[in-house]
């Protein structure tokens, strides 16, 4: 979003209170969504029809030629598979099959297939899908790194947003040294993931609401040599099992397991829910020793604008907050979305006529945040 501000000619600053990419955003499984998982249903809908083409999009942003330059962004896998074992629902390999979504999926042959299901025993089918994974914290380097005079670390112990007015929005008050300074804008926009909440109250805001939708994701590091990345298809419409792989500096890996089993987990103590990843794996993949894997959880809320019966957004969103002026609250629902929420922004602050103009602020004398280190680094060391 500040990249793309700033190449609009916005003097925009960004204020981050831990690291660049906490909570969520390094926590994610790094997929670019062509929106296929949203259609194991077996039709298409608003969520799967909106973010078809952003696989396409984010290519073409990391080859120099989009809204944004992520040349030398580094892609941990091209496709992403989605394999089903021989009992899973008909109605949907039938779907995979039909011409709505050629083009976005195709069956693999068994030569093609990924190698941790080349084995003699595995007996279900898989299909190629145009979903790629990325490497997000290589990805939130290359973006900082781009703008990182406009960011800003903020400690909230020597800082305030002070509620707007009727005709001014909030003010930032931070303090540096024995000053206090005050940051006027003409809008605020607040990105902050889970952290919108709080902002919206301090900025005097009634609306929107948030919701959150909790995980329990699966950590597994071990030397097994072959990445994997891979929905299983189980009897629902969800992935029974999501299977990222993410390199460590040690050379061994980390299998991030997400899906049904990091929804339905969300109860369990840890030690329960590892078991019953051990089962799973060894359920579909028998033939993947993992004895002497390591092997943790990370209890992680997606935050969500607040939706009708709790549903899933199926689209970015950003609107302005009631209540006070010129607030955007702002959540991509999806790290794939992120490119839409930020034409939604601009195109927001245009119809407003906030518009690039005057000097580029002076600079604060603040910290620069780091970039947040993945669940899997905090968790295995490495
Ligand atoms: C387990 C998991 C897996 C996922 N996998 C995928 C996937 O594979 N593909 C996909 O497209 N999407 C995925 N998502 C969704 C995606 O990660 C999120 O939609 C996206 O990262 C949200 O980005 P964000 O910047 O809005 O929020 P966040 O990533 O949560 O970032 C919020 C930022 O704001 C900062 N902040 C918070 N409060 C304050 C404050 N008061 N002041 C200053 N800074 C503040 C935080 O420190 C943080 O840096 C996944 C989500 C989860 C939880």
């Amino acid at each position: 979003m500040l990249n793309r501000l700033r190449n609009e000619g916005y003097r925009a600053l960004l204020f981050e209170h831990k690291a660049l990419g906490s909570d969520q955003t390094v926590a994610s499984q790094g997929m670019i969504h062509g929106g296929i998982k949203y259609t194991l249903g077996g039709a298409l809908s608003g969520a799967s029809e909106a973010i078809a083409g952003m696989p396409a999009y984010w290519r073409s942003c990391l080859r120099g030629e989009g809204d944004i330059d992520l040349r030398g962004g580094n892609i941990l896998s091209d496709h992403f598979y989605l394999w089903s074992s021989s009992s899973a629902a008909a109605k949907v390999t039938t779907f995979l099959a039909s011409k709505a979504i050629r083009g976005r999926v195709d069956k693999v042959t068994k030569a093609e297939r990924p190698i941790p299901l080349q084995n003699q025993q595995f007996k279900g089918t898989v299909y190629k899908l145009v979903d790629m994974v990325l490497d997000v914290p290589g990805i939130l380097q290359l973006l900082a790194g781009r703008v990182m005079e406009s960011i800003y670390q903020i400690d909230w112990q020597h800082a305030h947003l002070t509620s707007g007015n009727q005709t001014e929005p909030p003010t930032l008050q931070v303090d540096i040294g024995s000053e206090t300074v005050q940051i006027k804008s003409n809008a605020l926009v607040l990105t902050a993931g889970q952290g919108n909440e709080t902002l919206l109250q301090q900025s005097g805001a009634n609306a929107p609401a948030m919701q959150r939708r909790p995980l329990q994701q699966v950590m597994v590091k071990h030397r097994y040599p072959h990445s994997f990345y891979g929905h299983c298809l189980g009897a629902e419409t969800t992935p029974r099992l999501t299977i990222s792989s993410h390199p460590c500096e040690d050379g061994s890996q980390v299998w991030y397991l997400g899906g049904s089993i990091a929804a339905k987990g969300v109860d369990l103590a840890p030690d329960v829910l590892i078991d019953h990843a051990k089962k799973e794996l060894s359920t579909l993949l028998p033939w993947i020793d993992l004895k002497e894997a390591e092997w943790a959880t990370l209890a992680i809320d997606r935050a969500e604008p607040q939706q009708h019966n709790f549903a899933r957004p199926d689209q970015a969103y950003a609107s302005w907050a009631s209540g006070c002026t010129n607030v955007i609250a702002a959540w991509p629902a999806k790290l794939t979305l992120a490119p839409n929420l930020s034409n939604q922004i601009i195109r927001m602050l245009e119809e407003r006529n906030i518009r690039p103009y005057g000097q580029s602020p002076q600079p604060l004398a603040l910290p620069k945040p780091a970039i947040a280190s993945a669940p899997w680094q905090l968790a295995f060391g490495n």
